[in-house]
Parts: structure tokens; sequence; C-alpha cells
């Protein structure tokens, strides 16, 4: 019999590490516990030396997707008979350096549930899974448990609740997990502020983008200024709004097939668009494409993203997949609005309507934005999607340096 203690640090929480080793280590017969702690995550597992030594070697090899381990130390330590494998609840002790998740694009699965008219989250916009939704954007504090996340608020009912606790469920300890009885919920409110009573919310956003109006959108990390792409007089309008003179607009497009109307995009700029990050690519426009010329003035490229939240798949679908130019909600030259009261100030005479929701965005965080050159990425803007994850520099540095990147 062994027992051993493996501390891991880097990108290891709010990924599904947790259940993912609650899973590995029932494969392998162990028993022990893992917990999130203010550094990382700490596994305990005790079993025969052979499946300790297999546990600990799958665990390296084929971590969870999202993951990334940093540091990886383990000490052997005397068996405690423990009789089943648990996941404990988080021990907040030391301060210490702490990476968590970026924010993740809705993932394959909860899209699928989305649309579909049987399941129980059938057009739900705030969906979300142990491999998907909100991370960077609405934790508060480390260790990643909800009471430390802005969805502290919202009571889990009895059903996402039996999810959340089920280790064969893939939204077992999911924190941001939530359904339309329990979670989020949409609003509209008009340019004063005011709750729009009588209509469904993400209608009454898409009756106003078919009017030509410029709505205000509440995104993962801030509110996005949307118009409908084509409509020319709506996006000079913007403009004009947003006393933003030449600089481009990105657009959102409801898929890939939608971004290739618009653009040509390479095998490597699909991949990118497509990726969890969901950046902004620039692409080459192609010639034609119905676009207002107030979007990307002279310029010979777009800025692309695809759906990163279930609202925005809601949103480009309902729509029919007409492209949205979607620019961070600001005037020139100020960091986006994210919080709802001073969005309301600060966006004041641009929206013509609020699309919004409940749930607190505790970090702001921007769009990132990405190219493809010779072959390989080359990030403009490191934001939403790959903040606060490190970057490994190559080269060591000889004195300790510190980088800043423009807001
Ligand atoms: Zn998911
Ligand atoms: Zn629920």
């Amino acid at each position: 019999m062994e027992r051993r203690a493996i501390s891991i640090s880097g990108i290891v929480q709010g990924v599904g590490l947790r259940p993912f080793v609650f899973g590995l280590a029932s494969e392998f017969g162990l028993h022990g516990f893992v917990k999130n702690q203010t550094g990382g995550v700490l596994i305990e597992v005790e079993g025969e030396d052979r499946s300790v030594d297999g546990f600990f070697l799958a665990l390296m090899k084929r971590p969870p997707p999202l993951a990334q381990f940093e540091e990886v130390s383990w000490t052997s330590c005397l068996p405690r008979n423990d009789t089943c494998f648990r996941i404990e609840s988080s021990s907040a002790d030391a301060a210490s350096l702490i990476f968590p998740s970026p924010d993740v694009a809705t993932c394959a699965d909860c899209l699928a549930e989305l649309f579909d008219p049987r399941d129980r989250r059938y057009r739900y916009p705030f969906l979300n899974c142990t491999n998907c939704g909100p991370r960077f954007t609405i934790i508060r504090n480390a260790p990643y448990d909800r009471e430390r996340t802005t969805m502290e608020s919202f009571v889990m009912c009895a059903e996402c609740r039996a999810e959340y606790e089920d280790p064969y469920n893939r939204r077992f300890h999911a924190e941001p997990i939530a359904c339309a009885s329990c979670g989020p919920r949409l609003e509209a409110l008009d340019a004063q502020g005011a709750r729009l009573a009588s209509a469904d919310p993400l209608e009454a956003a898409i009756a106003a983008l078919r009017q030509g109006r410029i709505i205000a959108l509440k995104g993962l990390g801030g509110y996005h200024l949307a118009c409908l792409a084509a409509d020319a007089r709506a996006v000079t309008e913007l403009r004009r709004r947003k006393q933003r003179d030449a600089k481009p607009f990105a657009l959102m497009v409801g898929d890939l097939a939608g971004a290739r109307e618009i653009a040509e995009v390479s095998t490597s700029e699909a991949a990118l668009l497509e990726s969890r990050r969901r950046p902004i690519v620039l692409v080459r426009r192609r010639p034609g494409a119905d676009v207002a010329v107030a979007v990307a003035p002279g310029s010979p490229d777009f800025g692309v993203m695809l759906p990163y939240t279930p609202l925005h798949h809601l949103l480009l679908r309902t729509l029919g997949s007409l492209p949205l130019v979607m620019t961070s909600g600001n005037r020139s030259d100020e960091p986006i609005a994210y919080e709802d009261d001073d969005a309301s100030v600060r966006l004041a005479g641009i929206a013509y309507l609020y699309l919004t929701h409940n749930r607190p965005i505790h970090m702001r965080c921007d769009d990132s934005v990405t190219r493809i050159v010779d072959g390989k990425e080359s990030p403009l803007r490191r934001s939403r999607g790959y903040a606060p994850q490190p970057m490994r520099l190559a080269v060591e540095c000889r004195r300790p340096t510190l980088a800043l990147g423009a807001s």
C-alpha cells in the first residue's frame, strides 16, 4: 500500500480537474481526496503501489484539456485507510500565486443542449459546464469555488444541485452551473435604463437591431455595442456616437461559413476562429462582402469573431446569422464598460436598448485580437480567452523584468 500527496500549480482550478481526478482515481481503484487550495490543487491517493503509479502517469500524460500544469510535486505519506475517494471543500489558507482559468467559449455539448427543445436548458442564455463558461471574469478570489465567484448569490435549484454533486455528470462541480429556474436572467432596458416589461428581452434586442438601432449587450468581460454590419446608416452613426474616426470595428458572424462569406479564411485562421479562446481574428476581406464601408474604412482586413457565449449564439441564430458589428462598449480611448450602473451612464446617448443580465462581471476583460503571420499566431491584444494564463518566455531574463500591455 502507498499513499501519495500530489500538489499541482498552474491553470488547475475551473478546468474540470477535480471531477477528472475523481474519475481517474475510481478507474485505478484508489481512495483519498482532491481539493482546491490557494496555490493550486492537492491530491492524496492511496492504494496498491502499481495503481498509484498508474494514476500519476495517466494524470501527467493526459490531463483535462483546459488544464495547464506549471509545477508538480509529490511526497509519500503513511496510508490512512480511507474507504472512498472524495472531493473535499477548499482550504483558503496562505495566499500564493494562482492563475484562474481564462473564460472558455460555449462547448459543443452545451451548444447542442441550447438548441434542443427537449432539454431543460433549451434557449437558456447562461448554460455552461465543467468544460466551458465564464471563469476569470467572475472569480473574485482563490480558491475557485462558487462562493468566491459572482454566482454566489444564485442559489442552485434541486436539479442543478443534483448535477453539481453527481461525479458522473458533466456538470459535476461546474461552479457557474445554472438554469432558467435558478440562474441569471436576461433583461432589456430602454435608453433611459428603464426595464422593458412587455417584450421578451432577446426579441426586443433583435427587433431593435433589425430597425437599424444600436444596442448595448452585456457579455463576459464587459459591454459591447452592436448593430447590423450591412446597415451603413447604423454603422456610421455608431462611429459618430463612439467618437471613433477610422479604427475598424470588429464583426461577429454566426459560424465559420458566415466568416467565409465576408472574408478569405485560411485553415489556420479557421482553427483560431473556432478555438475555445474565440479571439477576434484579422482576416482578408472578400471583395463585395455585404458589410458597410464604415466598418473598416480603407482596411484590407476585417476583425472577425464567432459567438462565444450562449447569448451570442441565440442572438446570431435568431437573427438569421446576419453579421453584427460588435465593438467594445466605450467611447473612444476609454476602457470597456463592465459594471451595470457605469455602463448606463457611459453608454448613454449611444445605445437605444440594453440587453443585460444580473450576473455581475468581476473582472473587466476585452476581446482578444490576433492574426496569423507566416503560419503562426501573432496576438495584437491578449485578453479574453487568454488572460490570465501566463506566457513562458523563450529566453531567460537576467534581472527581474516587468512587461505591461496597453489596456
Ligand atoms: Zn459546456
Ligand atoms: Zn437550476
